[in-house]
């Protein structure tokens, strides 16, 4: 950022909550069906049907409050939001609106600025203020689309209208691009991770905008904002945010200023550009909602939803840094998300080694599921498969590298481990009496070097070992033929 100039940004998160049907009706919440078909009076907005809350909204809506700090109103309200939109057919978005369902969230996240690679350097911890999420039903979708052999033509589709959504917003806390980057990750892990939202920004059920102005150092007003929209992945948010800073502060710098307005980033082009202007800006005459009664949450329902919480993140991270003496970089990786977490739990439970648990999934199986793009959910090896390799390892029965080898098949064919051990011959040979036989026979056909040996060439050992390990075809355990040996010689 230029010398003597801050950014001021905030964020707003839409999440979908992550229940069977929708927020007032009984309709399936389903992506991908027949147009209009999981729909009925109430979500169509059809003259006198009436919305019933959805209790599952009300207890994820509690989670995700619950994982981002935020304070569980007692009494919140639904309000109607107006406007109008072709996919909006009530007129109206049935929200919330000065009473809330969450508000002041004190959520503690790590942050870091990053290098001319875009690595993360020197992580800090950053106290984000979040002002408040509230429940709201979403809209449905104009579709603009073209068949074969019809003309190109666009509809409403209103699966989507009244599905759930919890709106987070943000103080103006943020003054880079990358600490809004690195808040986005947190608040999606935190909400994958409480089971509150898929929160996955490319299908749509994590959508985030961003309020962007800048200032000169020491300013205390805020100059204009702007909104930006379609920002499809934290990726594409984080380079629409650094774009427009800059684009701000050349547009005050040269006098032209900087128009209040809603803007898209253009991925094509990695500009931002007009949406709309201030002139547009609606007024939405919210009132209550007078269908719906105050939803009222009793603090013994917040203790329920409190109490049937996981382990969060930072909490497993501190745990697994002090029972297992971990860096904070290693439980950091392990906890990235929930996948991860628990199959390391499971692989260092199975194995009763955390320690070579960890190794495995730090080098080898994080470097398998690198190079196939694979997430830790879809990896043909289970954790149970990995604790049990892990096992024949620590046993001695094969080596290291042998195990490196039987992993890579295990990632590619699913196979357990035993199995491929078999097929590759990388049993190892621990009885003493066939390793003794080898002994043998190889000190029979060597007696000049057995001699010097014994004269008191003792470099020589290694000479009798690779003739043992070559005897056997490399399956001889090399601890028990070093003991033999030496006991022979
Ligand atoms: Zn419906
Ligand atoms: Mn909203």
């Amino acid at each position: 950022m230029k010398q003597g100039w801050e950014a001021v940004i905030g964020m707003e998160i839409h999440t979908q909550l992550a229940t069977e049907t929708k927020i007032f009706c009984s309709c399936a919440v389903e992506t991908g069906g027949e147009p209009n078909s999981n729909t009925c009076p109430t979500c169509l907005g059809l003259p006198g049907a009436l919305p019933v809350l959805n209790k599952r909204v009300v207890e994820l809506g509690a989670r995700a409050a619950l994982a981002l700090g935020l304070e569980i109103q007692e009494t919140s309200i639904f309000s109607r939001k107006n406007y109008f939109y072709p996919d909006l057919p009530k007129g109206y978005q049935i929200s919330q609106y000065d009473k809330p369902f969450s508000a002041n969230g004190t959520l503690k996240i790590m942050t870091a600025e990053r290098d001319e690679h875009g690595r993360p350097v020197d992580w800090r911890p950053m106290e984000i203020h979040i002002q408040r999420m509230h429940l709201e039903e979403d809209a449905g979708k104009n579709v603009h689309e073209g068949l074969p052999d019809t003309d190109k033509y666009s509809y409403v589709d209103l699966n989507r209208a009244g599905t759930p959504l919890g709106e987070i917003v943000t103080s103006p806390d943020f003054r880079t691009s990358w600490q809004a980057y690195d808040y986005v990750n947190h608040v999606r892990r935190a909400l994958q991770w409480v089971g509150a939202s898929d929160a996955d920004m490319e299908k749509g059920n994590l959508r985030c905008e961003a309020n962007v102005s800048v200032r000169k150092v020491g300013e205390t007003e805020f100059r204009n904002k702007v909104e930006l929209k379609n920002l499809n992945s934290v990726r594409f948010m984080q380079k629409a945010i650094e774009y427009e800073i800059e684009r701000q502060i050349e547009a005050h710098e040269s006098g032209e200023g900087v128009n209040q307005e809603t803007r898209l980033w253009d991925e094509k082009n990695d500009r931002t550009r007009v949406m709309r202007s201030k002139e547009d800006a609606h007024d939405y005459r919210y009132f209550p909602e007078p269908d719906l009664q105050p939803l009222v949450v009793t603090s013994e329902f917040i203790e329920t939803v409190r109490a049937q919480m996981p382990e969060m993140p930072d909490a497993m991270q501190e745990r697994f840094m002090a029972t297992y003496g971990m860096s904070l970089a290693d439980a950091t990786q392990l906890t990235s998300d929930k996948d991860t977490a628990e199959y390391f739990e499971t692989t260092a439970r199975i194995s009763a080694n955390p320690k070579l648990a960890a190794n495995w999934m730090l080098g080898e199986l994080t470097r398998e599921l690198n190079n196939s793009g694979k997430a830790i959910s879809e990896s043909l090896m289970t954790a149970e498969d990995l604790a049990e390799l892990i096992a024949t390892v620590e046993s001695g029965k094969i080596s290291n590298s042998q195990a490196k080898e039987v992993m890579a098949e295990m990632f590619a064919t699913g196979k357990p481990a035993p199995a491929i051990i078999a097929e590759k011959g990388f049993e190892q040979v621990s009885d003493t009496s066939a390793i003794e036989a080898i002994i043998d026979e190889v000190i029979a056909n060597n007696a000049g070097q057995v001699e010097a040996y014994r004269g008191g060439k003792e470099a020589l050992f290694g000479f009798f070992v690779g003739q043992v390990m070559k005897a056997s075809q490399g399956k001889a355990n090399p601890k028990v033929v070093n003991d033999i040996l030496r006991e022979k010689l």
